[in-house]
């Protein structure tokens, strides 16, 4: 028998709309290029998405259409979040860090017929504009007519402006209702290993990971919060703000394209922000900051970091110095990303700070919806004991089945479990650990070795400003670790004095055979180690000798 409840279909149109009627005065604030501050509310979100709306149909746009952005976190990104799906058409959101070929390859895969693009990124276009003039067949600089940059595009490619688009549009759109498993907005991974892969997520996606992330475990969105997103709306959908910020009537603070610690320590102070979130990159960068300029952060309640390892520097000086909590999570772009939150449940209280400080490196308790566990080599589920590791699947109903243009379902096995990539612990309550991605573990005599462990305790020397541990080929125990550690600004690295920290902390089998001090480390797009490109030039280390 069925329920006898309505169904209407969940929308992405319908939590914008509630913003708009609900909390049409809360802000959305956008630090611009030109170094302005552009302040509008919901409701004028609402109304502009709408305009635009009718602005891309007056293009030509059609449901399904792949509308590509090149962009900032900013106003009129968001508009383009909104007003793509609400006319059934897709958000394709573009990492402009990624190396210009696999740019031209996103663009061309996904297929996109416009792209709506920052004016910071007019040399990439003009770059890249002849490899994709096949599917691109308009540009849209997100300006205002006397900021329209310079650009060179292919022949047949029209460019637009923007604002002048908007102000010529009709504002007589009414969202219409749909299948809620409608595709609404597309992502591709970074492609550390291989070509990007395409997520597309779905309304109905979308709007069940902006309920579960805004609840109190976990990024506790209120309608009296200020959130400040710093990670990129260009990559996995800024870890849906964008949506949990409408859900919740919080205000937004976009930031723009500088995010050194200088920008955000001000830019988190004059708009009264109490909670943002990024990598642990742009924290360290603010720390620094905060500490060489003497300032402090006069709202900021909470920093959630995300998408590599929480530093332990990071939750203890934060705390300690600034008054601010860091708190620690978890995801994927094939998770919508984000998967588990290190929320305390009542017996994490009994710990002390130093215990509280040490759980908080977990990456924490998995969102209501999401279904976890851990298996060996073999497949066969692992206990949760907080030891033993392995592969981490994961399954729900913001989980990826498969990757776009590819069979649904072709991303995951029989019983819809999604291999993460990624090598865990979960402990009896809950609590769930990164060791490792599963190509970064060390196998050292048939035995697994977390590298992230060994780094986490390495970066605890004041004297290491970052360190990279990676498997090295060995002749009797298959691999072992090898640490890489660039030291701080004007400091030396002593080797003993890091090999030192070790001590009583991991077994002994675990430690480092080698320490070497480099000037740096190579990133991905995403600002996390590149270790594919170290395991190249160090992979041999150990029998070249
Ligand atoms: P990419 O950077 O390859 O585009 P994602 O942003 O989707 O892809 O990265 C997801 C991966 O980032 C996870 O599978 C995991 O390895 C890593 N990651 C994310 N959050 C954390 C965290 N808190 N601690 C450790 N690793 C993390």
């Amino acid at each position: 028998m069925l329920g006898l409840m309505q169904s209407h279909g969940l929308m992405i149109s319908s939590i914008l709309k509630h913003a708009a009627r609900h909390h049409g005065e809360s802000q959305v604030i956008s630090r611009t290029h030109e170094n302005t501050t552009h302040r509008y509310s919901w409701a004028d979100v609402e109304r502009r998405s709408r305009r635009l709306v009718r602005a891309m149909q007056a293009m030509g746009l059609e449901a399904g259409d792949r509308v590509g952005t090149l962009a900032w976190n900013g106003y009129r990104h968001l508009e383009v979040y909104y007003a793509a799906p609400g006319m059934k058409a897709i958000c394709h959101t573009i990492n402009p860090r990624l190396h210009p070929d696999d740019i031209a390859y996103i663009i061309n895969h996904a297929g996109d017929k416009v792209l709506f693009v920052d004016s910071s990124f007019a040399p990439l276009v003009s770059a890249i504009a002849g490899r994709v003039a096949d599917t691109v067949k308009a540009v849209v600089m997100l300006a205002a007519p006397d900021h329209m940059p310079e650009v060179t595009l292919a022949p047949g490619m029209k460019l637009i402006c923007y604002d002048q688009m908007i102000d010529g549009a009709d504002e007589d759109y009414a969202w219409p209702l749909f299948d809620e498993n409608t595709a609404s907005a597309l992502c591709y991974t970074s492609g550390t290993t291989g070509r990007p892969k395409g997520v597309l997520y779905s309304h109905r996606s979308t709007i069940l990971h902006a309920y579960a992330t805004a609840l109190p475990d976990v990024l506790d969105i209120r309608a009296s919060s200020r959130v400040l997103p710093v990670v990129p709306m260009f990559h996995v959908n800024a870890w849906g703000i964008p949506y949990a910020a409408a859900l919740t009537g919080a205000s937004l603070v976009l930031p723009g394209r500088h995010l050194d610690g200088a920008s955000m320590a001000m830019l988190l102070n004059d708009e009264q922000v109490t909670f943002t979130c990024g990598v642990p990159t742009v924290w360290l960068g603010l720390l620094q900051h905060l500490r060489s300029s003497g300032q402090k952060l006069s709202t900021v309640k909470r920093i959630m970091t995300g998408g590599s390892a929480a530093p332990p520097l990071l939750i203890e000086a934060f705390r300690d110095e600034f008054g601010v909590a860091v708190e620690h999570g978890w995801g994927m772009t094939e998770l919508s990303p984000v998967g588990t939150y290190n929320a305390p449940k009542p017996k994490q209280s009994e710990l002390s700070k130093d215990e509280a400080a040490q759980h908080m490196l977990k990456q924490g308790r998995v969102l209501p919806g999401i279904d976890m566990k851990i298996v060996d080599g073999s497949g066969k589920e692992l206990p949760w004991d907080g030891v033993a590791f392995g592969d981490l699947l994961v399954r729900g109903p913001w989980v990826a089945s498969a990757y776009f243009g590819d069979q649904p379902g072709s991303a995951c096995d029989a019983d819809g479990w999604f291999a993460t990539g990624d090598v865990a612990t979960i402990d009896p309550d809950g609590f769930m650990e990164i060791t490792d991605r599963s190509k970064d573990v060390i196998k050292s005599g048939g035995e697994w070795i977390s590298s992230i462990t060994l780094e986490n305790i390495a970066v605890s020397h004041p004297d290491v400003a970052e360190a990279a541990v990676i498997a090295a080929v060995h002749p009797k125990w298959d691999e072992r670790p090898l640490l890489l550690v660039v030291p701080a600004p004007g400091k030396s690295v002593d080797p003993a004095a890091v090999m030192a920290l070790y001590e009583g902390k991991v077994a002994k089998w675990w430690l480092p055979d080698e320490v070497v001090v480099v000037p740096e480390l190579p990133h991905t797009a995403t600002g996390k180690l590149l270790k594919s490109s170290l395991r190249t030039q160090y992979r041999e280390h150990y029998i070249k000798k």
